[in-house]
């Protein structure tokens, strides 16, 4: 089934507001199972208006309108596209009754007149009770067509879609969508593209779709089928095909599970304490840390040492190492990493030192980055050449910093 997305308003040509009811919509038609192929814009323009809709029927099964359904002279949505739809138009009782409940409810001011213009529906037309505001949702169908009108208020627009437009949608569409998301950090999303590129080609049912995150790619697998069991099933070969081609780098298949989260879940069952060393990234993988709510059992102490002489005071880093291969270096990043667990009294700590930019130092060039995961007395150490502005660089080692703890505690506890 194919869906259309009609936002109606002028204001949303001049660019005075953004079209968030178009994107809000599509998701939920997407997680509906439905494909959405156009999203459309159109001002308070008759003609215009007359086209626009012709035009989405046309090409569309459903077209799902947003926007002009208020009082005013310009607000012609229900008027336009019942005329398109040959629909004549005719006033509701229920609707007029609701409208008034509606002024003595929120005590609002007189009702003007022009209220009344938003209790004429179509004849025929299925009309959804709208709690909070005083234009109603119609259904219009015709022949195979439907159009389902919505006001423009997202605070209108959210809660009338989800409780009565939803359920209408969902007996028009019999099939079931199921989906499991794969997370993978450390690999590039062209070269993770690559890998499965067989896999993407060959297969309609499920589909595997990428999303390039910063530092991660997320690859989505969906099916459809007559039912949720069915769907699973189809799931699960493609989802243990992509565990044996991207191994160590998936971190997890949970929606809501971030890397922080999967890293907290890590330390905690394992009894393990990590601390930071923190130089450019200056307390951001720490704060990712702390995002996750229990981290204060598994999280102890995070050094921020951006000079030289911190990284001697707080971490013991000798001034020998920084003298020979400077404060952005492996044998720095490996004495940060040591030298903070030591100073936390922990076994675990994460170091990163590099050059975030803007732009690049005499000796190195920015973007550069070492990271080091000192894990019950051994040692890891990485080197990165991070792309960005400054800020997308130190986001970046965050996210590598967080893998490197995970894939040292999933090599020495889980192998
Ligand atoms: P009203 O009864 O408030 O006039 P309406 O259904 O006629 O509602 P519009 O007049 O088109 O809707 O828009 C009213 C308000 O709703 C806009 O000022 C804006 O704040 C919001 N709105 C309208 N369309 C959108 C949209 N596509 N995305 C986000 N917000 C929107
Ligand atoms: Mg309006």
């Amino acid at each position: 089934m194919i869906v259309e997305i009609l936002a109606v308003g002028t204001e949303l040509l001049l660019g005075n507001i953004a079209n968030t009811n178009a994107q809000y919509l599509s998701r939920r038609c997407a997680v509906l199972g439905f494909s959405v192929y156009h999203h459309t814009v159109v001002g308070d323009n008759e003609d215009r208006m007359t086209e626009a809709i012709r035009q989405a029927l046309g090409r569309s099964d459903i077209v799902i309108l947003t926007g002009g359904l208020g009082p005013t002279e310009d607000d012609m949505t229900k008027e336009v596209c019942a005329k398109v739809m040959g629909f004549s138009l005719e006033e509701d009782a229920h609707t007029r009754k609701r409208i008034s409940g509606y002024f003595q409810a929120t005590r609002r001011k007189k009702i003007t007149e022009n209220n009344w213009k938003q209790a004429v529906v179509p004849v025929g037309a299925t009309v959804l009770d709208n709690d909070n505001g005083t234009a109603p949702g119609l259904i219009l169908r015709k022949g195979e067509k439907t159009a389902i009108l919505l006001p423009g208020p997202p605070n209108e627009l959210m809660p009338l879609f989800t409780e009565k437009a939803e359920p209408y949608l969902r007996t028009l569409q019999p099939e079931t969508i199921y989906s499991k998301m794969v997370k993978v950090c450390g690999i590039g999303e062209s070269r993770a593209e690559t890998m499965i590129l067989d896999l993407i080609d060959s297969q309609t049912n499920p589909t595997i779709a990428t999303y390039a995150k910063t530092g991660e790619v997320h690859l989505r697998v969906t099916a459809r089928a007559a039912d949720k069991t069915q769907a699973k099933k189809l799931v699960k070969p493609v989802v243990k095909e992509l565990k044996n081609r991207f191994g160590i780098h998936i971190y997890s298949t949970k929606e809501e599970e971030g890397l922080e989260h999967t890293v907290v879940k890590l330390l905690k069952k394992y009894g393990l304490t990590v601390a930071t060393a923190e130089s450019m990234t200056g307390g951001l993988l720490s704060g990712r840390l702390v995002n996750v709510a229990g981290a204060s059992e598994c999280f102890c102490e995070g050094f921020v040492t951006y000079s030289n002489q911190a990284k001697r005071k707080a971490l013991g880093v000798k001034k020998e190492t920084l003298k020979r291969y400077g404060a952005v270096s492996e044998e720095t990043a490996k004495e940060m990493a040591k030298g903070g667990a030591k100073a936390a009294g922990v076994k675990a700590c994460v170091a990163v030192t590099g050059f975030a930019g803007p732009e690049d130092s005499k000796e190195e060039p920015k973007g550069l980055t070492y990271i080091s995961c000192y894990l019950n007395d051994k040692v890891s150490v990485e080197e990165f050449h991070f792309t960005g502005n400054r800020m997308k660089i130190r986001e970046q080692a965050v996210v590598q910093a967080l893998d490197l703890l995970r894939r040292c505690i999933v090599e020495q506890y889980q192998r």
